[in-house]
């Protein structure tokens, strides 16, 4: 239907003659020896055309002093958008925490269990429960890649316990959570000098998850598998070869930005630590315990010192920029030559 030809008043008309539900929404009509104003679409019979009046929305006819038709109701959402409405209420109600059960669900929309079902399906192309599960899924995936543990997690997910969704593990994340937590996802490494020594580069499908420095080659190796037990070395590929030569790049030139996809894993505060440390400028350096107090929480000072000791992504994300409140280096998961090499190169980036 074309709206422009609802501006004159003999083109609404005969969208009332049509009943005309397409026109629902445009217009409302009142008749003025009932007092009472309808849809374009009503169904009762019409009215002469010399007592009908046209008005832009239910508003205008209401306060014109005409009352909703209790057939079309008019002053109610549309009954599409209502079983709308009602689908949108359920979906909601799906992705709450505990469980709903399809007879609470129709009970909770005023539907009939069966209506409710169809409705939904046809509506979203899924079944209630279907719907349920997926939602379930989703959320377990998200708190399981912030790090949250397994029990927190699956809580969380609206999983009425471990065990219940240990039954369904396959189907949602393809491996078990705690594999999924603990990293034993496909991940794939290889080793390279860097200004500062060795250096291994590892990444996930996700992005680059990993960058460790050290001297010695088996130790890195040892020290990735802890966290990713399924890592393995890469075969000849050129493009994740010049995705490490970027990385290190960037590692050996801090004015060289990493434009690559970072795999960051950790808890929920792990993450936030992080995020602070990536605030601090090139040339800079804060203490743990301003670390603290930026992120809000002054005295969570150790746990900022745990965090940044738990980066397993050196330099990219610059755990070596802080310091102790004495000015003392502390310690560097990395070494503590390395962190005062690193940032003595830094303060003279700074400088240039
Ligand atoms: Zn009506």
């Amino acid at each position: 239907m074309n709206t422009s030809a609802l501006i004159d008043d003999d083109a609404r008309w005969q969208a009332v003659l049509d009943r005309d539900a397409q026109a629902d929404g445009q217009f409302i009509f009142a008749v003025v020896t009932t007092g009472i104003f309808c849809r374009p679409s009503c169904r009762a019979r019409h009215a002469l055309r010399q007592n009908v009046r046209f008005y832009p929305d239910t508003g205008a006819a209401a306060a014109a002093g005409f009352r909703p038709c209790k057939r079309c109701q008019p002053d109610k959402a549309h009954p599409q958008q209502q079983r709308l409405d009602k689908i949108t209420r359920a979906c909601r109600l799906l992705e709450q925490e505990s469980p709903v059960t399809l007879d609470q669900l129709a009970q909770d929309v005023a539907m009939s269990p069966y209506h409710l079902h169809r409705l939904f399906k046809s509506v979203t192309g899924m079944t209630p429960k279907a719907w349920q599960q997926g939602w379930r899924a989703q959320r377990l995936r998200a708190s399981l890649a912030q790090g949250e543990a397994v029990t927190e997690a699956l809580l969380a997910a609206g999983f009425p316990d471990a065990s219940s969704y240990y039954r369904q593990a396959d189907a949602t994340l393809g491996m078990t959570a705690r594999q999924y937590r603990r990293g034993e996802t496909a991940v794939r490494y290889t080793l390279d000098k860097c200004a500062l020594g060795r250096c291994l580069v590892a990444e996930s499908e996700r992005g680059v998850c990993a960058v460790l420095l050290g001297d010695n080659d088996a130790a890195l190796e040892a020290e990735l598998v802890q966290q990713f037990p399924l890592a393995e070395r890469a075969g000849a590929d050129d493009a994740f070869a010049g995705r490490v030569a970027q990385v290190i790049r960037s590692l050996d030139d801090r004015r060289v930005p990493l434009s690559l996809p970072l795999d960051i894993r950790g808890t929920a505060f792990q993450q936030r630590v992080w995020q602070a440390l990536r605030a601090i400028p090139v040339g800079s350096t804060a203490s743990y315990a301003e670390v603290a107090a930026a992120m809000g929480q002054p005295n969570a000072v150790r746990a900022v010192a745990r965090a940044c000791a738990a980066n397993t992504l050196a330099i990219i994300i610059p755990c070596h920029r802080v310091i102790r409140s004495d000015g003392a280096l502390s310690g560097y998961r990395w070494g503590a030559e390395r962190k005062a090499l690193l940032l003595q190169r830094e303060a003279t980036t700074k400088e240039s």
